[in-house]
């Protein structure tokens, strides 16, 4: 369990003249979530969207169980096990439910680990098999969300990318959604979470990095970041 499943090392990517990520270090131990925190603009994006491999890096190495996948493609990366939820939700509006939780399954061979996973999904957001023959557009946003979280569930994640799923939702729907997240690692799904709900997600992450204008400028475990002063003031409103 305390193996590193991701080693980032001196990562830089820019997009044109502007420097987004200025050379950042980061592990993803197997087993944990870890969180990355920040304010609009940081980076955070861009760090996953990196690991997932659809931008080049301009410095640096990432390294997945062993794989070096600096310069990988996004559909190998995918193979390894390494899934993106995107930011904003992003489902097929047009498709189905089931529609939708179908195209996550894309890499997986195996017709009975699709089912295993359509389990895994319906019994994590029971809401989901309810409306599974709903139109996706037709679904609230906190429905959007599972869905977006159920169909990156749906490709076999050994690490689970979730970009801000708290954006745009009542704080308890994030709530119940954050109770999942922390279910889905209970079950041996290691999680790497972007935030700007640094309250909420240092309840269940494990460890976090903050990240301002693309470098790391605090880490440590959760709890270690819930009592740290200079956190507090700056993203959980001077608690
Ligand atoms: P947000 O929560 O707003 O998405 P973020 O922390 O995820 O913020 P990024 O989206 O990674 O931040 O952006 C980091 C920097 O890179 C910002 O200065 C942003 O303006 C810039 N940037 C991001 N995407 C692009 C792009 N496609 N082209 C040019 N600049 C970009």
């Amino acid at each position: 369990m305390s193996g590193i499943a991701l080693s980032i090392k001196g990562l830089k990517v820019n997009y044109g003249s502007i420097e987004a990520l200025k050379g950042i270090d980061m592990n993803v131990k197997q087993g944990q979530i870890v969180a990355i925190l920040g304010s609009n603009g940081a980076g955070k994006t861009t760090t996953l969207r990196k690991i997932s491999g659809v931008l080049e890096a301009s410095g640096g190495t990432l390294e997945f169980l062993g794989h070096d996948i600096t310069k990988m493609q996004s559909n190998k990366i995918a193979k390894l096990g390494i899934i993106q939820s995107p930011e904003g939700r992003q489902v097929f509006r047009d498709l189905t439910v089931e529609e939708n939780l179908m195209t996550g399954a894309y890499t997986v061979k195996s017709k009975k680990t699709i089912q295993t996973n359509f389990e895994r999904v319906y019994h994590y957001f029971p809401v989901l098999k309810d409306r599974k023959s709903q139109i996706a557009s037709t679904l609230s946003g906190g429905e959007q969300q599972m869905l977006a979280i159920g169909r990156a569930l749906m490709g076999s994640p050994k690490l689970l990318l979730l970009d801000e799923p708290s954006l745009g939702l009542a704080p308890l729907i994030v709530k119940s959604i954050f109770e999942i997240i922390k279910e889905i690692r209970e079950d041996g799904t290691t999680v790497l979470i972007v935030e700007q709900n640094a309250l909420q997600t240092l309840k269940i992450a494990d460890y976090a990095y903050v990240l301002e204008v693309g470098k790391i400028t605090m880490e440590g475990s959760a709890e270690e970041l819930s009592n740290n002063p200079q956190l507090i003031e700056a993203y959980l409103g001077g608690k």
